[in-house]
């Protein structure tokens, strides 16, 4: 998972007007209406095969996060054929539930600061399923934002403090902490949850958990992470471990062929563990991060750190 900056961002012109014009909460459904003085949509996308077009709004999202989901950091194509019809493959989500009364109270649910982009969120189970993904409706796992749902989480992709405590291993699991099994850290975060989460309230009187990562210990916060990653997120299944694993084994080949090269001495090595870092961690010419690119940035710099200890 990729650190989102949305400190630097620049709001879009409509959505600061349209904030201003309306004293009294506004609504996203109401922000998904705009039009342009030519009469387009800002915001098109809406992750089902009815809107087949990705609008401004959505295009800063992606260019944002250089066309990576916020949460699987997998490739989002803007666009994908299905029998000769072109349809979009991003869902904006909002990290502080779009449905909750706070959210609407605070106008969180039209702040650009709290979208960001995501993937579909389906993937296929297992290979062979992989050509009936997104609109063929074959067995599949939920993930990021379509396993989220509108539940509230810890975990921030916008908090570059809890993206640094995002580790991975060699068969392509994204963890924070170790843990035994998945009962026990469901078992260790209810106990969390009873003593420090705040009750929320949605707009349709149903009634959610927020654990806010300010009011944890920093152990407490680990924990929710992990539970984040595994019971909301979902960013442990089949499919996106296999990639991550892919990309693992792609950079460890990388740099052993490299290292392989006879008389090269640790400065050398340590250049080109760092020009790969740089490489991995900058967005290329046409604006797009490599698909779940922090596996390889986490394996170069446990290699940077080997190094420095031999
Ligand atoms: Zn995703």
């Amino acid at each position: 998972m990729r650190h989102i900056d949305k400190t630097k961002t620049t709001q879009p012109d409509f959505l600061l007007r349209f904030r201003k014009q309306n004293e009294t909460p506004v609504n996203y459904g109401e922000m998904r209406k705009l039009e342009n003085d030519n009469g387009e949509k800002y915001c098109k996308c809406q992750g089902t095969k009815q809107e087949r077009d990705i609008g401004a709004f959505e295009m800063q999202l992606l260019k944002e996060q250089g066309f990576l989901c916020a949460y699987c950091n997998d490739k989002i194509p803007e666009y994908k054929k299905v029998n000769n019809q072109k349809y979009c493959k991003a869902k904006v989500e909002h990290w502080h539930p779009e449905s909750s009364v706070f959210s609407i109270e605070n106008k969180l649910d039209t702040d650009y600061r709290n979208m960001i982009i995501c993937c579909m969120g389906r993937k296929a189970v297992s290979k062979s399923t992989e050509e009936v993904e997104d609109y063929g409706m074959n067995k599949k796992e939920l993930h990021c934002d379509t396993s989220k749902k509108e539940l509230f989480m810890t975990l921030d992709p916008r908090e570059k403090k809890h993206i640094n405590k995002l580790k991975y291993t060699e068969n392509g699991q994204i963890y924070c902490i170790d843990f035994e099994d998945r009962k026990t850290l469901k078992a260790q975060y209810n106990t969390i949850k009873d003593k420090k989460a705040t009750l929320m309230k949605y707009k349709n009187g149903k009634t959610g958990y927020f654990l806010e990562a300010k009011n944890l210990t920093d152990e407490e916060l680990n924990l929710a992470i992990q539970h984040d990653l595994e019971f909301i997120l979902n960013l442990n299944t089949g499919k996106l471990k296999n990639d991550r694993q892919t990309k693992w084994n792609n950079i460890n080949s990388e740099v052993s062929n490299k290292f392989r090269q006879p008389y090269l001495l640790s400065q050398q090595k340590r250049q080109f563990l760092n020009s790969k870092i740089s490489f991995f961690d900058n967005l290329d010419d046409k604006g797009e991060y490599e698909p779940m690119c922090m596996v390889k940035i986490f394996y170069l710099k446990q290699r940077m750190k080997r190094l420095n200890k031999e």
